[in-house]
Protein backbone atom coordinates (compact mmCIF):
# COMPACT_ATOMS: atom_id res chain seq x y z
CA UNK A 1 0.00 0.00 0.00
CA UNK A 2 1.27 3.13 -0.67
CA UNK A 3 0.25 6.18 1.42
CA UNK A 4 -0.52 9.45 -0.96
CA UNK A 5 1.16 12.25 1.85
CA UNK A 6 -1.39 14.38 1.69
CA UNK A 7 -5.48 14.62 3.02
CA UNK A 8 -8.29 14.33 0.97
CA UNK A 9 -9.09 18.41 1.29
CA UNK A 10 -5.34 19.11 0.36
CA UNK A 11 -4.90 16.36 -2.65
CA UNK A 12 -8.30 17.91 -4.25
CA UNK A 13 -6.39 21.70 -3.83
CA UNK A 14 -3.68 20.38 -5.93
CA UNK A 15 -6.07 18.55 -8.23
CA UNK A 16 -8.39 21.49 -9.19
CA UNK A 17 -7.32 22.87 -12.51
CA UNK A 18 -9.68 25.72 -14.36
CA UNK A 19 -8.49 25.76 -17.56
CA UNK A 20 -10.73 28.68 -18.57
CA UNK A 21 -12.78 31.54 -16.80
CA UNK A 22 -12.02 33.91 -14.19
CA UNK A 23 -11.03 32.72 -11.13
CA UNK A 24 -13.32 34.09 -8.64
CA UNK A 25 -16.22 31.96 -10.96
CA UNK A 26 -15.05 28.32 -9.09
CA UNK A 27 -14.97 27.82 -4.85
CA UNK A 28 -14.34 24.42 -3.43
CA UNK A 29 -17.90 22.58 -2.23
CA UNK A 30 -18.53 19.68 -0.36
CA UNK A 31 -16.11 16.67 -1.10
CA UNK A 32 -16.27 15.49 -4.96
CA UNK A 33 -18.04 18.82 -5.58
CA UNK A 34 -17.37 22.73 -6.78
CA UNK A 35 -19.35 25.82 -7.30
CA UNK A 36 -19.22 27.91 -10.33
CA UNK A 37 -20.77 31.31 -10.21
CA UNK A 38 -24.71 31.29 -10.72
CA UNK A 39 -26.47 31.87 -13.78
CA UNK A 40 -29.72 31.99 -14.69
CA UNK A 41 -29.03 30.49 -18.05
CA UNK A 42 -26.79 28.18 -17.28
CA UNK A 43 -29.14 27.09 -13.69
CA UNK A 44 -31.76 26.59 -16.48
CA UNK A 45 -29.57 23.98 -18.95
CA UNK A 46 -29.21 22.18 -15.98
CA UNK A 47 -32.59 21.86 -14.99
CA UNK A 48 -34.04 20.85 -18.43
CA UNK A 49 -30.89 18.48 -18.81
CA UNK A 50 -32.36 16.42 -15.86
CA UNK A 51 -34.10 14.16 -17.73
CA UNK A 52 -32.73 14.55 -20.96
CA UNK A 53 -29.81 11.80 -23.37
CA UNK A 54 -27.23 14.21 -22.79
CA UNK A 55 -27.45 13.34 -18.76
CA UNK A 56 -25.03 10.84 -18.45
CA UNK A 57 -22.37 13.39 -20.50
CA UNK A 58 -22.84 16.73 -18.41
CA UNK A 59 -21.33 17.00 -14.90
CA UNK A 60 -23.69 16.00 -12.05
CA UNK A 61 -25.83 19.00 -10.72
CA UNK A 62 -27.12 19.41 -7.74
CA UNK A 63 -29.09 22.88 -7.17
CA UNK A 64 -28.49 26.62 -6.43
CA UNK A 65 -26.49 27.01 -3.16
CA UNK A 66 -25.40 30.10 -1.25
CA UNK A 67 -21.93 31.20 0.17
CA UNK A 68 -20.55 34.10 1.29
CA UNK A 69 -23.79 36.10 -0.21
CA UNK A 70 -23.40 34.86 -3.44
CA UNK A 71 -25.27 31.84 -5.46
CA UNK A 72 -23.69 29.04 -7.10
CA UNK A 73 -24.15 25.80 -9.09
CA UNK A 74 -23.46 22.68 -7.05
CA UNK A 75 -21.79 20.36 -9.50
CA UNK A 76 -20.39 17.16 -9.19
CA UNK A 77 -15.66 17.85 -9.36
CA UNK A 78 -14.90 15.51 -13.05
CA UNK A 79 -11.75 15.72 -11.40
CA UNK A 80 -12.70 13.74 -8.23
CA UNK A 81 -12.28 10.43 -9.41
CA UNK A 82 -8.76 10.70 -11.18
CA UNK A 83 -5.21 10.48 -9.79
CA UNK A 84 -2.92 13.55 -10.79
CA UNK A 85 -5.43 14.19 -13.84
CA UNK A 86 -4.28 15.37 -17.18
CA UNK A 87 -7.03 17.91 -18.66
CA UNK A 88 -7.67 20.04 -21.72
CA UNK A 89 -10.41 22.17 -22.22
CA UNK A 90 -12.02 21.86 -26.15
CA UNK A 91 -14.10 24.42 -27.03
CA UNK A 92 -16.86 23.67 -29.56
CA UNK A 93 -18.50 24.65 -32.51
CA UNK A 94 -18.18 28.57 -33.65
CA UNK A 95 -17.43 31.55 -31.80
CA UNK A 96 -20.08 34.25 -30.40
CA UNK A 97 -19.39 36.40 -32.85
CA UNK A 98 -22.18 39.20 -32.23
CA UNK A 99 -21.13 39.09 -28.28
CA UNK A 100 -23.27 37.70 -25.33
CA UNK A 101 -25.12 35.50 -27.60
CA UNK A 102 -27.16 36.66 -30.31
CA UNK A 103 -30.54 36.33 -28.83
CA UNK A 104 -28.97 38.86 -25.79
CA UNK A 105 -28.77 41.63 -27.27
CA UNK A 106 -29.78 43.13 -30.77
CA UNK A 107 -26.31 44.59 -32.59
CA UNK A 108 -25.49 47.91 -30.91
CA UNK A 109 -22.36 49.90 -32.17
CA UNK A 110 -19.26 48.40 -30.80
CA UNK A 111 -16.57 50.48 -29.18
CA UNK A 112 -13.10 49.95 -30.38
CA UNK A 113 -11.15 48.47 -26.79
CA UNK A 114 -7.89 48.83 -25.88
CA UNK A 115 -7.65 45.61 -24.28
CA UNK A 116 -8.75 43.56 -27.00
CA UNK A 117 -6.37 45.40 -29.35
CA UNK A 118 -3.79 44.39 -27.32
CA UNK A 119 -4.41 40.95 -26.54
CA UNK A 120 -4.11 41.20 -30.60
CA UNK A 121 -1.07 42.33 -31.14
CA UNK A 122 0.45 39.75 -28.43
CA UNK A 123 -0.65 37.35 -30.91
CA UNK A 124 -0.31 38.49 -33.74
CA UNK A 125 1.80 42.08 -34.25
CA UNK A 126 -0.14 42.50 -37.64
CA UNK A 127 -3.28 41.57 -36.83
CA UNK A 128 -4.64 44.62 -36.65
CA UNK A 129 -5.62 46.92 -39.41
CA UNK A 130 -3.68 50.36 -39.88
CA UNK A 131 -6.59 52.20 -38.49
CA UNK A 132 -6.73 49.90 -35.79
CA UNK A 133 -3.26 50.34 -34.93
CA UNK A 134 -4.14 54.26 -35.15
CA UNK A 135 -6.77 54.35 -32.39
CA UNK A 136 -5.12 51.61 -30.43
CA UNK A 137 -8.71 50.11 -29.91
CA UNK A 138 -10.79 46.61 -31.91
CA UNK A 139 -14.14 46.15 -31.59
CA UNK A 140 -15.01 42.82 -29.74
CA UNK A 141 -16.73 41.53 -32.74
CA UNK A 142 -14.08 42.38 -34.54
CA UNK A 143 -11.55 40.59 -32.26
CA UNK A 144 -13.73 37.39 -32.06
CA UNK A 145 -13.61 37.13 -36.17
CA UNK A 146 -10.02 37.76 -35.85
CA UNK A 147 -9.24 34.81 -33.28
CA UNK A 148 -12.02 32.33 -34.89
CA UNK A 149 -9.48 32.61 -37.89
CA UNK A 150 -6.19 32.16 -36.14
CA UNK A 151 -7.48 29.09 -34.21
CA UNK A 152 -9.12 25.73 -35.45
CA UNK A 153 -12.23 27.01 -35.10
CA UNK A 154 -12.40 28.32 -38.33
CA UNK A 155 -11.46 25.39 -40.26
CA UNK A 156 -12.48 22.45 -37.99
CA UNK A 157 -15.11 23.80 -35.85
CA UNK A 158 -13.70 23.20 -32.60
CA UNK A 159 -10.16 24.74 -30.63
CA UNK A 160 -8.27 23.80 -27.63
CA UNK A 161 -8.65 26.35 -24.84
CA UNK A 162 -6.25 24.86 -22.51
CA UNK A 163 -4.30 21.53 -21.40
CA UNK A 164 -3.16 20.69 -18.21
CA UNK A 165 -0.61 17.97 -17.72
CA UNK A 166 -0.35 15.87 -14.37
CA UNK A 167 3.13 16.92 -14.23
CA UNK A 168 1.61 20.73 -13.29
CA UNK A 169 2.66 22.18 -16.83
CA UNK A 170 0.07 24.27 -17.97
CA UNK A 171 -0.74 25.33 -21.23
CA UNK A 172 -3.41 28.02 -22.65
CA UNK A 173 -1.41 29.94 -25.57
CA UNK A 174 -3.52 28.04 -28.40
CA UNK A 175 -4.52 30.56 -30.43
CA UNK A 176 -2.65 29.76 -33.16
CA UNK A 177 -3.00 26.16 -33.19
CA UNK A 178 -5.50 25.68 -36.53
CA UNK A 179 -4.24 23.02 -38.63
CA UNK A 180 -5.38 19.77 -38.50
CA UNK A 181 -1.73 18.58 -38.41
CA UNK A 182 -0.96 21.03 -35.21
CA UNK A 183 -3.93 19.36 -33.08
CA UNK A 184 -2.75 15.71 -34.20
CA UNK A 185 0.75 17.06 -32.56
CA UNK A 186 -1.17 18.95 -29.10
CA UNK A 187 -3.37 15.91 -28.89
CA UNK A 188 -0.31 13.39 -29.46
CA UNK A 189 1.92 15.11 -26.27
CA UNK A 190 -1.19 15.70 -24.14
CA UNK A 191 -1.90 11.76 -24.17
CA UNK A 192 2.17 11.08 -24.21
CA UNK A 193 1.41 8.48 -27.21
CA UNK A 194 -0.89 6.59 -25.26
CA UNK A 195 -3.04 4.85 -28.00
CA UNK A 196 -5.30 3.51 -25.50
CA UNK A 197 -6.01 6.44 -24.09
CA UNK A 198 -6.87 7.88 -27.34
CA UNK A 199 -9.10 4.98 -27.72
CA UNK A 200 -10.84 5.92 -24.84
CA UNK A 201 -11.67 8.82 -25.94
CA UNK A 202 -12.27 7.89 -29.37
CA UNK A 203 -15.29 5.89 -27.93
CA UNK A 204 -16.13 8.18 -25.56
CA UNK A 205 -16.95 10.83 -28.53
CA UNK A 206 -18.92 8.39 -30.52
CA UNK A 207 -21.07 7.53 -27.24
CA UNK A 208 -21.46 11.88 -27.28
CA UNK A 209 -21.96 12.30 -30.64
CA UNK A 210 -25.16 9.35 -30.01
CA UNK A 211 -26.43 11.19 -27.35
CA UNK A 212 -26.33 14.45 -29.08
CA UNK A 213 -28.52 13.53 -31.62
CA UNK A 214 -30.82 12.10 -29.94
CA UNK A 215 -31.22 14.78 -27.29
CA UNK A 216 -34.18 16.78 -27.25
CA UNK A 217 -32.15 19.46 -25.17
CA UNK A 218 -29.78 20.04 -28.13
CA UNK A 219 -32.29 19.91 -30.83
CA UNK A 220 -33.59 23.07 -28.86
CA UNK A 221 -31.12 25.36 -27.74
CA UNK A 222 -28.30 27.19 -29.85
CA UNK A 223 -24.79 25.69 -28.02
CA UNK A 224 -22.25 28.60 -28.12
CA UNK A 225 -18.58 28.53 -25.90
CA UNK A 226 -19.48 25.13 -24.63
CA UNK A 227 -16.29 22.45 -24.13
CA UNK A 228 -15.49 19.31 -24.23
CA UNK A 229 -13.55 18.60 -20.90
CA UNK A 230 -10.99 15.73 -21.86
CA UNK A 231 -9.40 14.19 -18.62
CA UNK A 232 -7.03 11.10 -17.97
CA UNK A 233 -4.45 9.37 -15.37
CA UNK A 234 -1.68 7.14 -15.02
CA UNK A 235 -3.95 4.63 -14.30
CA UNK A 236 -5.99 4.39 -17.71
CA UNK A 237 -8.84 6.03 -16.46
CA UNK A 238 -10.00 8.48 -19.82
CA UNK A 239 -13.17 10.26 -19.97
CA UNK A 240 -15.08 13.09 -21.61
CA UNK A 241 -17.39 15.74 -20.65
CA UNK A 242 -19.74 17.98 -21.82
CA UNK A 243 -19.04 21.21 -19.46
CA UNK A 244 -20.32 24.81 -19.40
CA UNK A 245 -23.85 26.07 -20.50
CA UNK A 246 -23.06 30.20 -19.62
CA UNK A 247 -24.10 30.98 -23.12
CA UNK A 248 -26.23 28.21 -24.50
CA UNK A 249 -29.51 29.73 -25.24
CA UNK A 250 -33.47 27.76 -25.91
CA UNK A 251 -34.22 28.78 -29.46
CA UNK A 252 -38.12 30.01 -29.64
CA UNK A 253 -40.60 27.23 -29.12
CA UNK A 254 -40.70 25.00 -32.09
CA UNK A 255 -37.51 25.92 -33.32
CA UNK A 256 -35.30 22.99 -33.68
CA UNK A 257 -31.04 23.52 -34.92
CA UNK A 258 -28.91 21.32 -37.00
CA UNK A 259 -25.77 21.83 -35.58
CA UNK A 260 -23.77 20.99 -39.09
CA UNK A 261 -24.69 23.47 -41.01
CA UNK A 262 -22.85 26.83 -41.74
CA UNK A 263 -23.60 29.74 -39.67
CA UNK A 264 -24.91 32.92 -41.62
CA UNK A 265 -26.60 35.39 -39.70
CA UNK A 266 -29.86 35.30 -38.00
CA UNK A 267 -29.88 30.73 -38.84
CA UNK A 268 -28.10 30.81 -35.44
CA UNK A 269 -26.12 27.48 -36.24
CA UNK A 270 -23.79 26.62 -33.74
CA UNK A 271 -21.84 24.44 -35.81
CA UNK A 272 -21.36 22.06 -32.88
CA UNK A 273 -21.88 18.66 -34.80
CA UNK A 274 -19.43 19.35 -37.63
CA UNK A 275 -16.95 20.30 -34.94
CA UNK A 276 -17.35 17.14 -33.67
CA UNK A 277 -17.17 15.35 -36.57
CA UNK A 278 -13.76 16.92 -37.46
CA UNK A 279 -12.60 16.38 -33.74
CA UNK A 280 -13.67 12.98 -34.33
CA UNK A 281 -11.40 12.33 -37.89
CA UNK A 282 -8.27 14.14 -36.06
CA UNK A 283 -8.64 11.75 -32.86
CA UNK A 284 -8.98 8.73 -35.15
CA UNK A 285 -5.19 10.28 -37.25
CA UNK A 286 -3.71 10.41 -33.93
CA UNK A 287 -3.99 6.98 -33.21
CA UNK A 288 -2.94 5.18 -36.69
CA UNK A 289 0.57 7.27 -36.74
P1 LIG B 1 -15.54 30.48 -20.04
O1 LIG B 1 -16.92 30.90 -20.38
O2 LIG B 1 -14.50 31.56 -20.15
O3 LIG B 1 -15.10 29.23 -20.78
P2 LIG B 1 -16.65 29.73 -17.43
O4 LIG B 1 -16.53 30.66 -16.29
O5 LIG B 1 -17.97 29.58 -18.09
O6 LIG B 1 -15.50 30.07 -18.48
P3 LIG B 1 -16.24 26.88 -17.49
O7 LIG B 1 -15.83 26.94 -18.91
O8 LIG B 1 -17.51 26.20 -17.13
O9 LIG B 1 -16.19 28.33 -16.84
O10 LIG B 1 -15.09 26.17 -16.66
C1 LIG B 1 -13.78 26.69 -16.66
C2 LIG B 1 -12.78 25.58 -16.38
O11 LIG B 1 -13.05 25.02 -15.10
C3 LIG B 1 -12.85 24.43 -17.36
O12 LIG B 1 -12.00 24.65 -18.46
C4 LIG B 1 -12.37 23.28 -16.50
O13 LIG B 1 -10.95 23.27 -16.46
C5 LIG B 1 -12.89 23.62 -15.13
N1 LIG B 1 -14.20 22.99 -14.84
C6 LIG B 1 -15.41 23.48 -15.12
N2 LIG B 1 -16.41 22.68 -14.66
C7 LIG B 1 -15.79 21.62 -14.09
C8 LIG B 1 -16.26 20.43 -13.41
N3 LIG B 1 -17.55 20.17 -13.26
N4 LIG B 1 -15.34 19.58 -12.95
C9 LIG B 1 -14.01 19.84 -13.09
N5 LIG B 1 -13.51 20.92 -13.71
C10 LIG B 1 -14.39 21.81 -14.19
MG1 LIG C 1 -15.85 27.45 -20.75
MG1 LIG D 1 -18.65 29.91 -20.02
Amino acid sequence: IVHWPFSATQRRKLNWVQLAGHKGNFKAADEGNILKKFSENEMQCFEKLRDDALLPYVPGYHGVVEKDGESFLHMTDLLANFDLPNVMDCKMGNEDILGGGSLFRARERPKPREDLYKKMVEVDSEGPTPQEHSQRGVTKPRYMQWRETMSSTNTLGFRIEGIKKCDGTCRTDFKKTRSKQDVIQVFKDFVGGNASIIKSYLSRLTEIQQALKMSEFFKQHEVIGSSLLFIHDHTGNAQVWIIDFGKTTALPEGQTLNHDIPWQEGNREDGYLWGLENLLHTLESVSIE
